[in-house]
């Protein structure tokens, strides 16, 4: 079933959009599903109903491809089997690859990212007892991004600053990097991970649809008898801020204004870093953000891989921010 494993790390770039099903409360408010995912053609459609100027309704029918369309029965493991599993051996071959969840608050991002480092860290340990790498461990970390700011989300969510070395590379310093040789660990992070992000939106009076969240793995070899370690391979899972926070740039609030300007300005760098990953791009606008910043040196290089999910409410209510992640999707492409 899963043949295409290999395969599809061969591609750079791919994109998997997941639509979540209706649930009680849309149903209540007599709000409608409008969203189809044909699996088999990869394909997405979408119902929209507009009014004519005589206001009489009519359909307008959109119609999207994706390397993966997933509808709502999908689970959390079959998702993992075609997003992350395919990127998990490359790690081990200098690889840098990296997961995003994309999409409107509430459409299901951090339900679908959350189980995704806690599976491909089973699977990473699992390589890890293989004698040619006993050298070799997996350390965890995980910040946030909120307007310029960075906190450590696996230290009491300390700010973090990023700083550029001599040759221009940007780095966040400071943060804590756990060891894992157990899955039940990384589950622990996860959860504390979620909780300080929440909490911390909570104290600052925001919202945690407004800050990207960032995990990553990194595999590392120990040599000279454990003095030294070298980076193997890197492996990040970023649950996006709500793309529709981009669009508080017109909010009266002078602070919201500011965040969603660079939200929005963060979604459109990163757009444009993912389309150079396939292109032969002279320009590539890492700088364009903190989060591209940071980001860098998982999009470079030949061994760099990125799957975009795009999350995708179902309901009419939605529908033209469901538009807006399909087209944005679109363009990763
Ligand atoms: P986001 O992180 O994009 O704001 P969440 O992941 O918090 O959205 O999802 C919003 C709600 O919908 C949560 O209660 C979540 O449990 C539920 N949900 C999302 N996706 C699914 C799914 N595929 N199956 C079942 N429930 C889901
Ligand atoms: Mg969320």
């Amino acid at each position: 079933q899963q043949q295409g494993g290999q395969q599809l790390s061969d591609s750079k770039i791919r994109v998997v959009v997941r639509k979540r099903p209706i649930n009680k409360k849309e149903v209540e408010r007599g709000d409608e599903d409008v969203v189809e995912m044909d699996m088999r053609n990869s394909c997405v459609l979408v119902n929209e109903t507009k009014l004519k100027v005589d206001l009489t309704k009519y359909a307008e029918r959109h119609q999207f491809h994706f390397d993966e369309a997933l509808d709502e029965y999908v689970t959390n493991d079959q998702v993992y089997r075609v997003t992350v599993e395919p990127l998990v051996h490359t790690l081990f071959h200098n690889g840098k690859a990296t997961c995003f969840a994309y999409g409107q608050t509430g459409s299901g991002k951090t339900h679908t990212m959350s189980p995704l480092p806690i599976r491909a860290a089973a699977d990473i340990l699992q390589y890890l007892v293989r004698p040619e790498l006993r050298d070799v461990s997996l350390f965890v970390s995980c910040f946030e991004i909120y307007g310029n700011k960075c906190f450590d989300l696996l230290n009491m969510r300390k700010k973090l600053n990023i700083l550029e070395d001599g040759k221009k590379k940007v780095c966040v310093v400071g943060l804590k990097e756990h060891t894992v040789n157990d899955v039940e660990v990384v589950k622990q992070l996860i959860e504390e991970a979620n909780h300080r992000r929440s909490v911390g939106s909570t104290a600052a009076n925001a919202d945690s649809s407004r800050s990207h969240s960032i995990m990553q793995f990194a595999l590392k070899r120990f040599i000279a008898g454990g003095a030294h370690c070298r980076l193997v391979g890197k492996l990040s899972f970023i649950d996006l801020a709500g793309s529709e926070r981009g669009a508080d740039t017109f909010d009266n609030n002078r602070q919201t204004r500011l965040e969603g300007a660079e939200i929005n300005k963060s979604l459109l760098a990163l757009k444009e870093c993912i389309r150079a990953l396939d292109s032969d791009a002279r320009h590539v606008p890492f700088r364009g953000s903190k989060l591209t910043a940071v980001l860098r040196d998982s999009f470079v290089g030949e061994t760099a891989r990125t799957v975009m999910i795009a999350n995708i409410s179902p309901t009419a209510t939605c529908v033209e921010h469901t538009l807006n992640t399909l087209r944005y999707a679109d363009r990763v492409k």
